[in-house]
């Protein structure tokens, strides 16, 4: 199976924690702090790799980890850095955060390279603890610590012309006889099973991306059979290309084709289902009119142009009419948004650390009533962030309390004087 998307966790470095240490020379009594700074975990990021045009990297590792920075050491010494991992991808992979399904990044066109997960910051080392009243600071702030999201990788191949149609139509012959790419073709149903693209060069101007989108059958909508696997890579593509038989060789409807891939479209993404279109009724090499009989490219002519959708008769094995066909496609593709269709972020890593509303929960003991615990994703992270042992971080800290409300719900919920308040191993007295 063809691997277009894959479901990993990516974690970035922790910092390393800042060092407590004095200096310790003979005759000097007491040193000053000398703890060093912890360095800085590495960032996760994403990297186009134009080498690659699957996901099959990611199909067996999950966790993808980069490396924490080091603690800071005696005599100032800074922790070493954690490295960066770098994570290659084919270009028009989508990375989303996997619950929400929201965009974190579109690894096409400008954006080659793109950090997703920062690293920890290192924390500082007792060295830059010392003040004039306290002069043998015994503390360091500790290493930020590292994220951790699980992504979604969607590959969205990048072409401006997308070939639909119902399997043995003629999809791969077409896409291996106008442009530079080698699909497999056979005479069975889904030979071919992963998008192929190629480069349609035309003489006197610029070619164009034309990929086959393979195995769109009734119901890939609703996810039947394999089509839905393939819908996505239609999502890049501002022209589509229908190729039905009209030499019925398998005694398939063309015009009944048409509509039928058009209701899957509209059912996948109505937006897509709207952009331009042309008809390639294929294999007239093949086509034997009966006497009497309706011409077929006829038929589809009165059917669709009437509805704006220009039908070519061509034979994708006697190359008869595939001038006309990429030179028609050509002109409704320049008359549109040169630009590639891209995807905008909507997700941001890390911003939910700032954010106001992760929650929380205050709850009397119910072992001891002069005990109260304050747990959640909110504190949690608050306490990763905070230093409680240095001066400014427990200011910091007491302001947290009363600015988010912390310390009024405690109230509310009938806290006393010299009551306990435990959040995470930490336990504290409640003073007014
Ligand atoms: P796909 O499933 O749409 O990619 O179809 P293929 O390109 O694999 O072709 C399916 C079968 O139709 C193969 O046996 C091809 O040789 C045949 N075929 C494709 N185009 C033509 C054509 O223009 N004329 C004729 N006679 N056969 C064709
Ligand atoms: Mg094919």
């Amino acid at each position: 199976m063809f691997a277009d998307r894959a479901k990993i966790i990516i974690r970035s470095g922790k910092g390393g924690d800042g060092h407590v240490s004095f200096r310790r020379e003979l005759y000097v009594p007491n040193g000053g702090p000398d703890g060093g700074d912890g360095g800085r975990g590495g960032d996760i990021i994403f990297e186009i790799d134009e080498g690659l045009n699957t996901l099959a990297d990611y199909r067996h590792k999950r966790k993808f980890k980069a490396q924490d920075g080091e603690e800071g050491g005696k005599r100032r010494c800074h922790g070493k850095s954690g490295e960066d991992l770098i994570l290659k991808v084919p270009a028009g992979t989508i990375i989303k955060e996997a619950q929400t399904q929201k965009v974190i990044a579109d690894m096409s066109g400008e954006n080659t390279r793109q950090v997703i997960l920062k690293g920890g910051r290192g924390g500082a080392g007792n060295q830059h603890f010392a003040t004039s009243t306290m002069q043998v600071p015994k503390y360091a702030q500790p290493g930020q610590p590292a994220q951790e999201l699980e992504v979604l990788l969607e590959l969205k191949v990048i072409a401006d012309v997308g070939l639909v149609g119902f399997p043995n139509v003629g999809k791969s012959t077409l896409l291996s006889r106008v442009t530079n790419a080698r699909p497999k073709i056979a005479n069975y149903h889904f030979t071919t099973l992963n998008p192929n693209l190629g480069v349609v060069d035309l003489e006197g101007g610029d070619g164009f991306v034309m990929a086959d989108i393979p195995g769109l059958i009734e119901g890939a909508s609703q996810g039947v059979g394999l089509g839905h696997e393939f819908l996505r890579h239609i999502e890049r593509t501002k022209v589509m290309i229908h190729m039905v038989d009209a030499a019925s060789t398998e005694g398939r409807d063309p015009v009944a084709d048409i509509y039928a891939i058009n209701r899957e479209l509209e059912a996948y993404n109505e937006e897509i289902a709207r952009r331009p279109q042309v008809i390639a009724a294929n294999k007239i090499d093949a086509l034997v009119l009966e006497e009497g009989g309706e011409d077929p490219v006829e038929r589809l002519r009165k059917e669709f142009e009437p509805q704006g959708i220009p039908v070519y008769a061509v034979s994708a094995v006697s190359g008869q009419g595939l001038r006309e066909l990429l030179y028609g496609v050509k002109e409704r593709l320049d008359q549109l948004d040169p630009m590639p269709i891209l995807f905008e972020p909507e997700y941001f890593p890390g911003e939910e650390l700032f954010q106001e509303n992760l929650p929380y929960t205050v709850t009397r003991s119910l072992e001891d009533e002069h005990v109260f615990v304050v747990e959640g994703p909110r504190i949690e992270k608050m306490l990763g962030y905070t230093n409680l042992d240095s001066e400014k971080g427990f200011v910091f800290f007491q302001k947290f309390l009363k600015d988010t409300g912390i310390l009024k719900e405690l109230e509310e919920a009938g806290i006393q004087e010299g009551d306990t308040v435990r959040m995470y191993g930490l336990a504290f007295d409640y003073f007014r």
